[in-house]
């Protein structure tokens, strides 16, 4: 069994025949045998190469040619005796082939395979020549031999002739011998020249004369005389005397043969057993009587020929059987290629046939599952209804139109002890809308076009007409032989808990219904835009609002990328990441962007969501708002800049008026009235405070328009620090201050603006931490940053409020901070100082604890 396409290689490399396979249309050679690479004079480099790259010379002695057509065709090309210009050493060499391009097709009959068989025949056609060469000496020699004999049979006729005219004369007759001894002394001679042997028998007399080369044939020495039976019939092959005698005998038959002997045999060389194969060609001529009287002919020695006749016979019987192993062997493989194929086929069929009858199986399984959970249910409420007797059960007769209810039967209808009823009475108990419906459907139960089916919900109402149930009544008429009704019962349910339950769901349905109306009505009335995006798949829904918001048609395509693939701004600084890398990043977004819609307007977006998991596709979905503030955001602008211009006002009056306060202050002390002076110090400070809220509204509006600049100089931190913490001292007494400056820190920034940042944290931690509580200062270096933070004991942040008391105007709204003043603006403008110095600032709380708000910006490497 043949298990791979290695050990097809392997069987098709002991192929005693020059074979390759071509796998393309190109010629790539895809195998080739160590005999075909010898005929190519190459080695099996040439594996994986297209034969008409490797060998130039086969492509235009047109070998390629005719294997690409065989290739195309699909038909199998042979050729005999074709000569080839091989290059040996480079140099063409010719030689000769048969040789043969079998095309392999496959199931649809095309290429997919060139087998390509060549045996070199260049000996042959040698072998063959010298046949044919000697053939024609032969042939040669038989002529002259026939015109000797010929003229033999001329003389003889003479000879008769004169016999018969009794006027023989030995003169004559020896003449005649004569000319015939001329004759044969003539082919004698020609004979000699050719190698043939010459035999002459003298049948009556049975004298039999060889010349040497005759005697050398069939190995009797040269001196010996010769007799018929002890060297010709002796010398003969044992296989081959029967079938010379015979055609012996046939040539002296003259009537058959008319004397023409034309044989081979194999004599055997009795000294030493060396078998010769002979070709003898010779006459008999016959008396009057048609005996034969004398048998004169020639033997060659034609072993050669023979000999190579046989060994091509056996190459050529070796080809084929090579030739037929080889189709025996791609017989097989086709054979099973087309087993697997069918292996293939039943496997597959056999694979959709399992898969069919385990969906069926499947199917049968689920319906089974189904049946049984019906049927335990039913099983189950069989059980209940019995055990707690919630079923009743009826039965009408027909006949006498009286109507049997059971105990729960009349318990439903809220009928008396009454077990039997009249019809019409019985009716009377049905909720008085419900009535008809349940006259009709018993009367049509009756009709046995219904089958005999019942099975109707209605409402019952008691005698007092205030109890009203809900029941279900299920019941069954039988039908005598001609279809008139006999029997007609069944069972009472109560549903009213069914009804009020689905009641209750139809109403709290029909709220949700209602809500989801009102929503969408307050979306369009706002005009609010909505959407929902699924970051893994990237699928977003928007609503119209949102179309229109974007500026998109109602059939335009709109993808997450149009919709989110923008920057987004803090204030009115555009941030680096998009809104899309934020939407995917956090758990709830709050963006604030603007979209310009021409060329001379921008709208102001807000886009405010969260992300919620979405059971029905099990992915946390973002889904948010967007709304258009342009109004609010240009009203804010317009408040902003006039916030901007009036601080700017104020600023230059009140420079003026806090340097009088100052002038004042001085002078007032030399008046040496405490109560005076006191009010100018108090005049004074208010003015101070007044120049720093200016200048942090000024601050604000540069933010806004970019154009806050730092004067940086170069300067120690730790420095900074000390006059804060001894300004501090002085000046402030209601809190402890524990103030930690470790080490030397310098840094190159902007002092004054650094000095605010700090003071608006010691600030705030004096107004949002109870009085006499601790208020902590650290600065340190920190890697290659100063560090400072600020530590309170304060009522602390909640977490949702963090992020947002950097923006602008934001105060966490308590009632804590309600009694403290402020704008809102100052952790706003120290966020913004600190990110201009390219640093970070943060803060750490636990409501109720107190908080830490720190920064840190790049400093200087410590100075010797
Ligand atoms: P202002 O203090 O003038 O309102 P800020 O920008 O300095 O403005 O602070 C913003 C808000 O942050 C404050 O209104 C307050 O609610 C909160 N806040 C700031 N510092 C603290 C603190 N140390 N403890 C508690 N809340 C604080």
């Amino acid at each position: 069994m043949i298990n791979s396409p290695q050990e097809i290689l392997n069987i098709l490399q002991q192929v005693p025949q020059a074979t390759a396979i071509y796998d393309n249309k190109d010629l790539h050679i895809a195998y080739v045998n160590q005999d075909m690479l010898d005929m190519w004079a190459t080695t099996d480099e040439v594996l994986g190469t297209n034969l008409g790259d490797s060998f130039p010379e086969f492509e235009t002695q047109g070998f390629v040619g005719i294997l690409k057509k065989v290739w195309l065709t699909g038909e199998t090309y042979r050729a005999h005796d074709v000569p080839a210009n091989i290059l040996l050493d480079g140099i063409p060499t010719t030689f000769y082939f048969d040789f043969e391009y079998r095309a392999l097709l496959n199931e649809n009959r095309e290429t997919y395979a060139i087998l390509h068989t060549a045996q070199e025949v260049s000996s042959r056609l040698e072998a063959w020549a010298a046949v044919r060469k000697k053939e024609m000496q032969e042939a040669a020699l038989n002529e002259e031999l026939r015109s000797s004999i010929e003229e033999q049979r001329a003389l003889t006729e003479e000879y008769m002739a004169i016999n018969e005219k009794l006027s023989t004369t030995v003169d004559e007759l020896s003449n005649s011998y004569k000319q015939l001894d001329f004759a044969l002394d003539q082919s004698r001679r020609a004979k000699e020249a050719s190698n043939l042997g010459m035999f002459d028998l003298d049948v009556q007399q049975d004298i039999l004369l060889w010349d040497e080369r005759c005697k050398e044939l069939f190995g009797v020495p040269t001196e010996s005389d010769v007799s018929y039976t002890r060297d010709f019939v002796a010398g003969l092959h044992p296989d081959d005397k029967q079938q010379t005698l015979a055609a012996v005998k046939h040539a002296f038959d003259r009537k058959q043969s008319n004397g023409r002997y034309d044989t081979q045999y194999r004599t055997v060389n009795p000294a030493h057993g060396k078998i010769t194969w002979v070709h003898a060609v010779g006459t008999v001529y016959f008396d009057e009587q048609d005996q034969p009287i004398r048998f004169i002919g020639t033997v060659m020695d034609v072993t050669e020929s023979v000999e190579s006749r046989k060994l091509l016979e056996d190459r050529e019987r070796k080809l084929q059987d090579t030739n037929e192993q080889l189709a025996a062997t791609m017989e097989e493989l086709t054979a099973t290629m087309e087993e697997l194929t069918n292996v293939n086929d039943d496997l597959a069929t056999a694979n959709i046939q399992l898969r069919h009858s385990e969906l069926i199986n499947a199917e049968v399984n689920t319906n089974l599952q189904a049946a049984f959970e019906k049927l335990s249910i039913s099983e189950r409420r069989l059980n209940l209804a019995l055990t707690s007797a919630k079923i009743g059960i009826w039965e009408f007769n027909i006949a006498t139109e009286v109507v049997h209810w059971d105990e729960r039967s009349r318990e439903l209808f809220g009928a008396d002890e009454k077990e039997e009823i009249p019809y019409q009475v019985a009716l009377q108990y049905i909720y008085e809308e419900d009535r008809q419906a349940v006259a009709d459907a018993i009367s049509y139960a009756q009709n046995p076009a219904s089958g005999g089916y019942y099975d109707i919900q209605f409402r019952t109402v008691d005698e007092s007409g205030n109890r009203i149930t809900w029941v279900q009544a299920k019941g069954r008429a039988y039908f005598d032989g001609e279809n008139n009704p006999i029997h007609f019962s069944g069972t009472i349910l109560d549903i009213s808990d069914r009804i009020h339950s689905q009641q209750r769901i139809d109403a709290f349905n029909r709220a949700i219904a209602q809500n989801a109306l009102e929503q969408r009505l307050i979306v369009d009335a706002g005009k609010i835009g909505t959407f929902s995006f699924n970051p893994i798949t990237n699928e977003i829904i928007i609503n119209k609002h949102t179309r229109q918001m974007y500026g998109f048609d109602d059939d335009d395509d709109v993808t997450a990328t149009d919709l989110f693939e923008r920057k987004y701004t803090i204030g009115d600084i555009e941030q680096n990441e998009s809104m899309l890398d934020v939407i995917r990043e956090n758990n709830s977004f709050d963006l604030e962007f603007n979209l310009r819609t021409t060329a001379e307007h921008k709208k102001w977006l807000r886009m405010v969501g969260s992300k919620i998991w979405n059971e029905e596709n099990n992915n946390l979905m973002a889904y948010g708002v967007i709304i258009d503030f342009t109004t609010q955001k240009m009203e804010e602008k317009r408040k902003l800049d006039f916030l901007g211009i009036v601080s700017h006002e104020l600023r230059s009056p009140l420079t003026a008026l806090s340097g009088y306060l100052q002038i004042l202050q001085v002078k007032s002390k030399a008046l040496e009235n405490d109560k005076f002076y006191e009010l100018i110090v108090s005049a004074n400070r208010q003015s101070v405070r007044m120049k720093v809220l200016i200048e942090s509204f000024l601050d604000i509006a540069r933010i806004g328009e970019g154009k806050l600049r730092l004067n940086k100089t170069e300067f120690p931190a730790h420095d900074l620090l000390s006059n804060i913490e001894q300004m501090l001292r002085q000046t402030v007494t209601s809190h402890v201050f524990d103030v930690q400056i470790e080490g030397e820190c310098y840094v190159l920034a902007d002092r004054d603006k650094i000095e605010q940042v700090i003071i608006n944290f010691i600030n705030n931690a004096i107004k949002y931490a109870p009085a006499g509580s601790t208020i902590s200062i650290t600065a340190k270096r920190q890697q290659s940053n100063l560090y400072v933070a600020v530590t309170d004991e304060g009522a602390g942040i909640a977490p949702e409020d963090q992020q947002k008391i950097f923006t602008r105007f934001y105060r966490v709204e308590n009632t804590y901070t309600e009694t403290v003043s402020g704008f809102g603006i100052g952790l706003y403008i120290s966020k913004e100082i600190i990110h201009l110095h390219a640093g970070t600032i943060g803060l750490q709380s636990v409501p109720g604890e107190g908080s830490t708000f720190w920064f840190s910006i790049p400093s200087l490497t410590i100075k010797e």
